[in-house]
């Protein structure tokens, strides 16, 4: 079921260039959506206006559902740090002046869900990174928030801990079946948490879709290149850019036609699989290699990409060109 609609949003600050343009979207209710792309691209200004934070210039959000209850979790959760866990989370509905007995109630409920009634005593400086975002949740949860929006929640974190709370904030968020719409410019965050993504670029959405769909079948060149880690290598073919993910690159010792000399720099080990560092025609390249395979540098070897494996874009708009049409051309020269 659709909880809300994006129609045209557009949105210019002080009549400057637009930061947003054209924004159409629909986000269903329990989905966790991610908007990714570069700094800059309007991904938190989208959420400001998803939030009522800011005004659009154009277009309009349309709400679906009775309550229009939205709860934004900022990137340092903003807890009072003199108030226990319990009296933070108590804070907004004594603003709405609940009697104590409701308050005690719902708090009860929603620590129960995220599993923090051993916290509740506690001062925000006494909890995790972990705990402070399960409170944080909390707090928004028992104002019954049914939309929940994160800018760069995980920004600060170091590494691990970081991975350690994507987990938690996913597994969390499939628990409570509330609708999740994270914005990050981490392509990480977004390709292992999202159900959807919404790639943006330039105040634009370049692409909407599963991590894989956008994995497998990116629109543009764009696209291809933001999502995947390493990214896509690319070459540039005549009118096209050719683009290939560093493990669908097979190394042949067959000189067929169209193989692609590749001189080795160096192997990266990283225990499961190692990435061969190097150049084709002078541009660099990598490859995902078994561990067992060791090149030394300097050396030449051969590289086939499969056909069906190949991405071509436009080199001029971006666009994906579909491999029927490469086909085509190849039998027409
Ligand atoms: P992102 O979150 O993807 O980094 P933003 O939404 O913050 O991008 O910014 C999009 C564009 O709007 C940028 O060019 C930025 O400089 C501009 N912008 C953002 N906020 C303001 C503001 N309050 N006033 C003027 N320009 C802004």
């Amino acid at each position: 079921m659709k909880i809300l609609t994006i129609q045209r949003l557009g949105k210019q600050y002080q009549k400057r260039e637009w930061a947003l343009r054209n924004i159409n979207l629909e986000i269903q209710e329990g989905e966790f959506l991610v908007l990714v792309g570069p700094s800059g691209c309007g991904k938190s200004t989208l959420l400001r206006l998803i939030a009522g934070l800011e005004e659009s210039t154009e277009g309009k959000i349309l709400f679906h559902s009775q309550s229009r209850d939205i709860a934004m979790v900022f990137q340092n959760y903003a807890l009072y740090p003199h108030m226990t866990v319990y009296e933070n989370m108590a804070f907004p509905l004594k603003v709405k002046s609940w009697t104590s007995q409701k308050i005690q109630n719902k708090i009860k409920e929603i620590s129960d869900v995220l599993e923090i009634e051993d916290l509740l005593q506690r001062k925000p400086d006494e909890l995790s990174g972990g705990q402070k975002q399960r409170v944080a949740l909390g707090r928004a949860m028992v104002r019954e928030a049914n939309i929940f929006l994160f800018d760069e929640a995980l920004a600060n974190l170091d590494a691990n801990l970081r991975s350690q709370m994507r987990y938690e904030l996913l597994s969390l968020q499939k628990r409570i079946q509330k609708t999740f719409i994270y914005v990050t410019h981490d392509q990480i965050e977004a390709m292992t948490m999202a159900d959807r993504i919404v790639v943006m670029k330039e105040g634009q959405i370049e692409q909407i879709g599963s991590p894989k769909e956008i994995y497998l079948n990116p629109k543009t060149s764009f696209v291809a290149h933001f999502l995947g880690n390493p990214a896509m290598n690319f070459l540039t073919r005549g009118e096209y850019l050719l683009g290939i993910r560093p493990e669908d690159i097979l190394i042949t010792v067959e000189k067929k036609k169209d193989c692609f000399p590749f001189l080795v720099e160096f192997t990266e080990f990283l225990g499961t699989h190692s990435y061969l560092h190097g150049t084709v025609e002078n541009i660099p390249f990598l490859i995902k290699i078994p561990i067992q395979q060791e090149y030394k540098k300097g050396q030449s070897l051969l590289l086939d990409f499969p056909f069906t494996k190949r991405y071509y874009f436009d080199i001029t708009t971006g666009q994906r060109i579909p491999l029927s049409r490469i086909t085509e051309s190849k039998e027409s020269d």
